[in-house]
């Protein structure tokens, strides 16, 4: 736990000595998902990112509070406050309740973070069971005079709340620029400013999810869930706040003005980022057809794919980059990971094996130490997954008689490789092997083969091969979002 540790921290734009307000815990919040789809890479890399630093952290001696939230409610087709809830969206395409897809995409959630291997948080609260928190939040920031309502709706006002403050200090956009740039405000919208926010939305009569409050039946804008939940779990101030890029404007430039309003401070220590991911050097759309769910990377069943890939090559291919970098998924790269894997993991077994000799003609402990001067530079694991190859080529050195390392190195090796691929890193040995991937390769090929049939309308081929994995057992289920595909009743 004396290790000193730099974290880039967004607000201050520079790397900076973590330094825990009460250690030896420390409280982390990262955002999480909207549960109204399957997870896609978007999903997987914050929530790996963040697990790394949980589990470094953790592995360090500190007393760990990770809050990662689910948003159930509140969050609207679009960030300008307008369209629908995008779980109302989809409850009302399905005929289910809202909380019926909640709970359905919460579970597909959880089992993708198990595949992933990423540990569960500490606290996983969801916003609706928070409207109470939120409503008061509301309550104070009226009271402070940075709100107002309109037709039973509330919104933030940014023009009031910039006199005293910097709104946009943590995204560096500058109000005078938002102003000359967000396009005049439509006869229809209740904000005095295109730029402030929804506190509190009244509820169109099909509006399904709603509760009652002081200013009308209606539901808490998505940024407020935030700040009221990491305020009651983690306090007015904690440690780190979490998330991908594309939520630091204006979802976390949203919390600090809501938070500071409230609690007259900055709510958080260090601000932390990951970068986005670009799959074959374009923005992840559905339009453009590059929109790949987890689901469908683990049993290859999307055309762009050449073949499955397993959660762990996905968890290492994102591990294989620094957070703070851009990644670009493509097969080749994908294959290049998975490449990298098997040979680290082979390492770790012949480490199993080898036996002390009575010299070390290897600096272990320097390779050791370098390893985790690269963890405490900002979680930089591309550079700790480095000296983990340094350490595989001394175990492929010394199994081939060209070195050796005495017992109390050997040791020590064993140690530093278990902790850093197991505990860290969060990687694991996968169950089935080659076997499941050769299965979930032919499958996946099939799908695709279907697919492209289907794309030349030459739908006899596509039924045969639907019909004839049926009679061999697998069962193919086309979904809004892909296809699926399960073994005699039992999900893959
Ligand atoms: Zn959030």
């Amino acid at each position: 736990m004396q290790r000193e540790i730099q974290i880039y921290n967004t607000l201050s734009r520079t790397k900076e000595r973590f330094e825990p307000l009460n250690p030896p815990f420390v409280g982390l919040y990262v955002c999480g998902p909207t549960v109204y789809g399957d997870a896609h890479l978007g999903h997987a890399r914050p929530a790996i990112t963040f697990d790394l630093v949980f589990r470094y952290l953790s592995h360090l001696g500190y007393k760990v509070r990770y809050v990662r939230n689910i948003t159930d409610v509140g969050h609207l087709e679009n960030d300008a406050d307008e369209g629908e809830d995008k779980i109302a969206r989809k409850a009302r395409l399905e005929q289910l309740e809202p909380m019926e897809v909640v709970q359905y995409f919460t579970d597909r959630y959880h089992l993708n973070m198990a595949q992933l291997n990423v540990k569960s948080p500490s606290i996983e609260p969801r916003a609706s069971g928070h409207i109470i928190e939120q409503i008061e939040m509301v309550r104070e920031i009226l009271k402070a005079g940075m709100g107002y309502e309109v037709n039973g709706s509330v919104y933030f006002d940014v023009e009031a709340y910039n006199r005293g403050h910097r709104y946009g200090k943590l995204s560096g956009r500058v109000l005078d620029d938002l102003l000359a740039n967000t396009r005049a405000l439509e006869g229809q919208d209740e904000k005095r400013n295109p730029f402030d926010f929804a506190l509190w939305k009244k509820a169109q009569p099909e509006h399904i999810m709603r509760w009652p409050s002081p200013w009308s039946e209606g539901f808490p804008g998505w940024h407020l869930e935030c700040s009221a939940m990491s305020n009651r779990y983690l306090g007015d101030l904690f440690d780190i706040h979490g998330g991908g890029m594309d939520l630091l404007f204006p979802h976390h430039e949203a919390e600090i003005a809501q938070s500071c309003t409230v609690h007259g401070k900055d709510p958080v220590k260090y601000w932390m980022h990951n970068n986005m991911i670009t799959i074959e050097g374009q923005k992840m759309g559905k339009s453009l057809g590059n929109f790949i769910t987890l689901n469908e990377f683990f049993n290859g069943a999307h055309v762009r794919l050449e073949k499955a890939f397993s959660p762990m090559t996905i968890r290492f291919f994102i591990l294989q980059a620094h957070y703070r970098s851009t990644l670009d998924f493509s097969n080749e790269a994908l294959m290049a990971a998975e490449k990298g894997l098997e040979r680290l993991m082979a390492g770790r077994k012949v480490l199993e094996q080898l036996k002390p000799g009575s010299e070390s003609t290897f600096d272990v402990a320097g390779l050791q130490a370098k390893c985790y001067a690269a963890m405490d530079d900002d979680f930089n694991s591309p550079i700790a997954i480095a000296h983990l190859f340094d350490a595989v080529r001394i175990i492929n050195s010394i199994k081939d008689g060209k070195g050796s390392l005495t017992a109390t190195d050997l040791h020590g090796l064993r140690e530093w490789v278990e902790s850093f691929v197991v505990d860290i890193l969060g990687l694991k040995e996968e169950v089935g092997g080659s076997e499941s991937s050769l299965m979930s390769d032919v499958v996946g090929l099939l799908i695709r083969l279907r697919a492209e049939a289907k794309a030349r309308k030459d739908f006899q081929t596509a039924d045969e091969i639907r019909d004839e994995l049926g009679k061999v057992g697998i069962v193919l289920k086309d979904t809004r979002d892909g296809v699926e595909w399960q073994i005699s009743g039992k999900d893959i």
